[in-house]
């Protein structure tokens, strides 16, 4: 398998580009690789620019959960296109996609549009600020919320709470703000409490999704949601990955846990830039030009990106029973690479939720970010390696969550543990 042009290709965009890329993760730098360059998808396969086709389990990072050129969302951009790109004034469409979102979610009573889950989030937290009149936010290790700066954090030295930086670029005033906790570990929540009573939300990915695929115990979110109503604070579930994919009513539909706010993304635009906020009434009523929050986007809302988010949400509106066939799909996906690594002696722990799959090269269960640093990341990068050159596109870091689509087919499931069988043979 020749992927020259690729490499050709990946030169010249670094000459004007940084690194290459546009988003950091798609360099393929934690595997070692050169990222491919892709020319066209069409189902559960895309092409790259060397003719190679793959497998993929990647899905633009999730929004594609019809795969590559569904027909239906790309009928309805098509037809947007025709009427215009942006108005800059309200259309209905943005009233028919909210009304599917508060439709679907308990949690949400309105909802507002923007372009991305970087923004989603950023303008959630302005919010939760807004409202509540507190400061400080609560995150946890390993749960990724965009790149906005007080979400740019990591864990402070020795046992302080308060998070530092973690790129440069974001001044250390702006993240004294983020207190740090450690994911289904409710003690070092409470412990966030004792110190501080400035704290606003916490947020978190209520189905962790980047850090490898680590669903939050219930037990633990309920302790989330009885902690925020002791204190008046809000519960803000990070979903820009989860929702729609884990399942079509929201992680509180599977926790029993109701959050606050939720933001949204990925799959919410079928693949095109959308990203939302919402939750419940009087918080809602706080953002501008209702209340006094200020929040604003020129392209939010943009017709043809709530076209195409419409056309899927929709579709999955009307298909209830995928869910458990993607489920059954990704489970048999990561029960069959387990059996495969388990007959060369490489233990592996998997979760699947719906569409959603992770595996770790671990022996012991994952259940927050220290266990998922424990993982053997090389063995993964190896993995990750042999698997594309069989036709296999996985996320490019042992730190990502997989993805099945209505588009994977019960064979190319076959075809991926057949791969993976071998390559654990060899690679023993
Ligand atoms: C992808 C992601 C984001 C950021 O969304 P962008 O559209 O990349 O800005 C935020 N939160 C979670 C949970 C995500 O997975």
């Amino acid at each position: 398998m020749s992927t020259e042009a690729s490499s050709r290709a990946f030169d010249e965009a670094q000459t004007y580009i940084p690194g290459g890329v546009n988003s950091p993760v798609r360099a393929f730098k934690s595997v070692g690789g050169t990222p491919l360059f892709i020319k066209e998808g069409q189902g559960g396969k895309m092409t790259d620019i060397d003719g190679n086709s793959y497998v993929d389990y990647v899905q633009s990072w999730g929004p594609l959960i019809f795969g590559h050129r569904d027909e239906s969302i790309e009928a309805a951009v098509i037809e947007a296109v025709k009427h215009g790109l942006s108005f800059g004034a309200p259309t209905e469409a943005e009233t028919e996609l909210a009304h599917e979102v508060v439709s679907l979610f308990d949690s949400v009573d309105k909802i507002r549009f923007v372009s991305s889950g970087t923004e989603a989030v950023m303008s959630a937290i302005r919010l939760a600020r807004g409202f509540t009149g507190k400061d400080d936010i609560v995150k946890f290790e390993g749960c990724y919320h965009g790149h906005s700066d007080s979400l740019l954090v990591q864990a402070g030295s020795g046992l302080a709470t308060f998070g530092n930086p973690s790129s440069p670029g974001v001044p250390a005033d702006f993240t004294k703000h983020t207190l740090l906790a450690k994911y289904n570990d409710i003690e070092s929540v409470e412990k966030c409490f004792k110190d501080s009573d400035d704290i606003a939300c916490i947020i978190i990915e209520p189905i962790a999704g980047n850090m490898g695929l680590v669903p939050a115990d219930k037990e633990f979110l309920h302790g989330l949601r009885k902690l925020c109503d002791d204190h008046g604070v809000l519960l803000i579930f990070d979903e820009v990955m989860s929702g729609f994919r884990a399942t079509l009513h929201g992680a509180e539909s599977i926790t029993g846990v109701t959050p606050d706010m939720i933001t949204l993304g990925k799959v919410i635009g079928g693949g095109m830039p959308v990203g939302a906020f919402g939750g419940r009434k009087d918080v809602m009523a706080m953002l501008s030009p209702e209340g006094p929050v200020y929040q604003a986007g020129t392209l939010s809302g943009n017709p043809i990106a709530m076209a195409a988010g419409l056309a899927a949400i929709k579709k999955l509106k009307k298909n209830s029973k995928l869910y458990p066939v993607l489920q059954e799909r990704a489970t048999r996906l990561v029960e069959g690479m387990k059996a495969a690594a388990a007959k060369n002696g490489i233990a592996m722990v998997t979760d699947v939720r719906g569409s959603m799959f992770g595996f770790f090269f671990s022996k012991d269960a994952v259940k927050n970010f220290d266990d998922a640093a424990q993982a053997d990341h090389a063995l993964f990068a190896k993995f990750h390696a042999a698997m594309l050159a069989e036709g296999f596109y996985f996320a490019c870091s042992g730190y990502e969550t997989g993805f099945v689509s209505t588009a994977t087919t019960d064979e190319m499931v076959d075809q991926t543990i057949t791969a993976a069988q071998k390559i654990f043979t060899e690679i023993c």
